[in-house]
């Protein structure tokens, strides 16, 4: 199943996730100042990043790379391509089912991208607005 070399993959994981820490950081904090509060991680279907039960929501923050954003921060290394696309098209098949479940179970869901928030054209204040106004779109009693 793993034809990548351990170097190449460690090397790639490294740089991946160090990226995807900073950008949930921020959503944390941003949405935190915002006077929202969250759980992390919750126990629901995927490990939403945040959950917001006053909200019956959750956001997850989601990087670029690892789940295949269609957009310009989303770059396949340039060895062992079949490799990456197999393993991002679970990611994505994943995505979809956590999305599901978690609409059946009556959660809202959303998705801050890692581009939104950092790299070359992003507005992280933007984006965050719209999270916050998203999260109270929904009059909760
Ligand atoms: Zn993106």
């Amino acid at each position: 199943m793993d034809n990548v070399d351990k170097a190449t993959r460690s090397r790639v994981m490294a740089r991946v996730h160090s990226k995807n820490a900073v950008p949930e950081l921020i959503v944390r904090r941003g949405l935190f100042d915002r006077k929202f509060r969250y759980r992390l991680h919750g126990a629901l279907p995927g490990k939403p990043d945040l959950v917001f039960r006053k909200y019956r929501a959750v956001i997850f923050v989601h990087g670029c790379f690892w789940h295949g954003h269609d957009c310009p921060q989303f770059r396949l290394p340039a060895s062992n391509r079949d490799y990456w696309v197999q393993k991002i098209e679970r990611n994505r098949v994943a995505d979809q089912k956590s999305r599901a479940a978690l609409k059946a179970l009556g959660w809202r869901v959303y998705v801050v991208w890692e581009c939104a928030i950092r790299g070359k054209g992003s507005n992280a204040e933007a984006a965050l607005n719209s999270a916050a106004k998203w999260l109270r779109s929904v009059s909760v009693n």
